[in-house]
Order: structure tokens, then sequence, then C-alpha cells
């Protein structure tokens, strides 16, 4: 007979989060004092892991023992004040005490029927987002389009590729497949994110067909070629599908000519997306809003990841469509087991035909504790603060002799390179990163190497930006 071991009672609960929160309160108050990048041997965590699972169960505190002495020492601290590789990845307190919530109530949000809560908040959660970033009314809650958490930015791109397909398909691509898809092209700057690429593979539009658009001399999407690719396909009786317009490139952070590019797109009928995966953020503070959210009401998609700077914990990527409908034509399914009454009368949304999974995370809920806890005064305080650490950083490349800028600054972004070439601006970034504290990486533009200095996480403070510079 079964004793139920696999049971908890809420008092173990509690007793077990007084237990970890120890750790984690320890964990967060340090990240100043420990190196920032993990140094460790591939294969040396996985060396000190049993190969099989325990049968028997094990006391907490000897799970903690090995969260502390063989995971930590593998952690790539994110939370460092020094972070300044790739984009921040926040994961401010507030949110995981709202994700806290979210994994004990143990929703699966996949129709309303399956969690009001999940659906309704989420709803909710989207609109105010959308108010306090000044997002145009086209992504109303309550309209024909509205707004969808994701996963990843990743996703909500593969998602609007998939519903631009079919829009231009008119459905054939998800009814019939293969040669439906021929002759679909897609459209991004050279400078767009690799999500871009491996979404048109995935979605049947083929890695072949994505046009890569060259950039004017900052980085930013030439619209006058994207008229001039778009022109020459229709031509050779191709068919223009969906174009991705970049708020903040992932290399340093340039901003697409939105306007522009959506008036392109609109004499061919194409999809525009607006990826603003990282710069997004800044469109909370009044000062940067509006070269972040220019020509959005244009778009038929807007994105930007509250994972990234604003501090909702990983994952958390806000998708606005301005009309669902293809989306929802494109990502509908309706199975016998999940047909329920609310979802026939019409009446309520059912977020697994908004991507590509059924099942979905309560994510709403951190979003909700962190814009309720912190505030979005605070947000966007946050946002100014780290673009005036970013002018620090920038004012100190350009008095220097041997620095220049590779590209000009952009929010909190600043790419520099060493005057001398490649191989000394490979010095420089090493230098940067190896005592510990800091953490840099690069990117290529104009086929010349360039250090990043992403300012954005939550610790980062002026002494560690003069420290920097300093180091610089
Ligand atoms: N788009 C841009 C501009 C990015 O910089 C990134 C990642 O840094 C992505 C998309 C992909 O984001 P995710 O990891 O949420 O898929």
């Amino acid at each position: 007979m079964s004793d139920r071991s696999w049971r908890r009672s809420p008092e173990a609960f509690a007793a077990g989060v007084e237990q970890a929160l120890e750790w984690m309160v320890r964990y967060m108050g340090d990240a100043e004092t420990r190196s920032v990048w993990a140094e460790r041997e591939p294969g040396e965590i996985a060396s000190k892991l049993p190969r099989v699972a325990p049968a028997d169960p094990e006391p907490l505190e000897d799970v903690l023992r090995d969260v502390q002495q063989i995971i930590e020492p593998g952690l790539v601290r994110w939370d460092a004040p020094g972070w300044m590789a790739w984009f921040p990845s926040n994961a401010h307190p507030d949110s995981i005490l709202g994700d806290l919530l979210a994994s004990v109530t143990a929703q699966q949000g996949m129709l309303w029927t399956s969690s009001p809560a999940c659906t309704e908040l989420e709803t909710r959660m989207l609109e105010w987002m959308r108010c306090a970033m000044g997002l145009p009314a086209c992504f109303a809650e309550g309209g024909i389009g509205g707004g969808v958490i994701q996963d990843t930015a990743s996703s909500a791109v593969l998602a609007c590729l998939v519903a631009a397909r079919d829009r231009v398909t008119d459905g054939a691509a998800t009814r019939a497949g293969g040669d439906a898809c021929g002759g679909l092209v897609a459209y991004a700057s050279v400078e767009a994110h690799s999500s871009i690429l491996k979404a048109v593979g995935i979605c049947g539009i083929g890695r072949a067909n994505l046009r890569l658009i060259p950039t004017d001399d900052v980085y930013r999407m030439d619209a006058a070629a994207l008229a001039e690719a778009m022109r020459r396909d229709v031509a050779a009786g191709l068919r223009p599908c969906c174009c991705v317009a970049t708020v903040g490139t992932t290399g340093c952070g340039a901003i697409d000519p939105v306007s522009e590019i959506a008036e392109v797109c609109r004499l061919h009928g194409v999809w525009l997306h607006v990826d603003a995966a990282w710069a997004g953020t800044a469109a909370l503070s009044a000062t940067h809003r509006d070269m972040v959210v220019a020509g959005a009401a244009r778009a038929d998609s807007w994105n930007f990841n509250p994972h990234k700077w604003m501090g909702a914990a990983f994952d958390c990527s806000c998708l606005w469509l301005a009309d669902r409908r293809p989306l929802i034509d494109a990502m509908s399914i309706d199975p016998v087991y999940l047909r329920n009454s609310a979802t026939e009368a019409g009446e309520v949304i059912d977020y697994r035909d908004w991507h590509v999974q059924l099942g979905r995370r309560f994510r709403a809920m951190k979003l909700w504790v962190l814009l309720r806890r912190t505030g979005v005064s605070a947000l966007a305080d946050m946002v100014g603060f780290h673009v005036s650490l970013a002018e620090i950083v920038e004012r100190h490349v350009q008095q220097h002799d041997c620095l220049e800028l590779a590209a000009p600054r952009s929010l909190a972004l600043v790419c520099l390179r060493h005057v001398g070439g490649d191989a000394e601006t490979q010095r420089v970034i090493d230098r940067v990163n190896s005592p510990g504290r800091f953490a840099a990486t690069h990117c290529v533009l104009d086929d010349r190497l360039a250090m990043r200095v992403a300012i954005g996480a939550i610790s980062t403070d002026q002494d560690d930006i003069e420290a920097l510079c300093e180091r610089l």
C-alpha cells in the first residue's frame, strides 16, 4: 500500500521556503563580490552530479548544500553590477515574488475555462503595458487586435510570420502546406536578430527567401533598398509576405525607420512586425518613448521583452497585434477534449490560439506584482538612470585617444573600438572581462570588431561605470 510520500503539506512547504530563503537572500546579496563569469571547465559541473535520480527522498539541506557547492560556481552573474554583456536579463525581486505566487497556483492558461484569472489578468497586463509605453490604440484591449504574453521574442516573430504567411496565402499554407508557401519572401535588415532567420526556416518560407536589406551609415534599415527589393521580387512573380523592423538592433541598438518601412509594406500588403525586444522598455520613459514607438500605429504586430531590461523574471515577451484574426486563424485548432461552452459562446480569449504551444504559464502574475510594487514611474526612472550611465561611457570614449565609438550610442548601449584595429579591440574586451568584475561582449559592424557595453542591470551604479572607464 502506498504511503503517499510524494505529498507535501502547506506546513512542510513553508518550512522548505524558509530554508531556501536563506540561500536566496545570501545569493542576491553577494553579486558584487563574485566573479561575473563562471570559471568552470566544460563537464566539470556534470561530473559532480549523479547519473541517475535518487529513488528515495533526500533532506532539503542536502539539496541546498549542492546548490551552493555544485550549481552556484557554475552560475553566470547576470545580476551583477558589472553585467554589461549581451543585454540585461533582470529578475526584479518584485517579479520573482509574482512568479512564486504563480507557481503555487499551478495554473494552465491554455483556455479561458482552464484559468479565467490567468487569461483576464494577462489581457489587462498587456493593456497596462500598452498605456504605460504609449503604444497606439490599435493594440488596445477590447478592439480587433490585442496583446498576449509569449515566452520569447523568437516565439513572437515565429507566430507573426505564420500569421503573415497565412494572410498572404489565404490560409492555404496552413491547410495544404508544401507548394502554398512557394514564392513567399520575408525581409529584415542585415542587423536584424538571428531569430528571424530561424523563424522563416521553421514556418516554411525558407531561409533562402529572407532578404537581408542593407543599412545606412548608422545601421538602420535602408527603406529605399527595401522598396527596391520588394519591387524586384514582385516583378519576378514572388510574393512579399512579412517584413521585420528592429527597434534596437542586437549589435548596436540601431532603430529602423519604422514609419518609412511601413509605407513600403503598405504598398505591397506586407505584414510589418516590429522587434523591440530590448529597446521596448525605454518607452516607459517619456524622454525616450517617441523614438521607440514611432510608427507603431502602422505595424501589424509589435513585440518587446520585459524579461530583458524591465525586470520581469525570464521568460516574458509582450506581443501586440493590430488585428488578431490572422494569428488566431493560423493557430486555432479545436480538439474535442478542449471544447467548452465559454469558447463556443465566443465570449472569451483562449490564448492557446495565439502561439505555438498549448499549455502556458501564468506569466501575467509577475508583471502584475512588479508593476504594482515597483510602479511605472520607478521603472521609467531606471531607464533614465541607465541611459545617463551610458552617456558617461560615451563621453569617456569620445575623450580617449585610443578609443572611438563604433556606432552612435543607443539608449543604454555603447559600442566602441580601439583605433588600432580588431586585435587591439579584442585586447580591450579581454582586459575588461579578465578580473571578473565586468562582463562585456562584442559585435561586428562593417566587418570590424566592436565591444558592446550594454548597461541595464538593476544593481549597476555610477561607481561601477567609473571603474569601467578606469579599466578601459
Ligand atoms: N530580437 C532582438 C533585437 C534581440 O536582441 C534578441 C535577443 O537578444 C531577440 C530578438 C531574441 O530574444 P529572445 O531570447 O526573447 O527570443
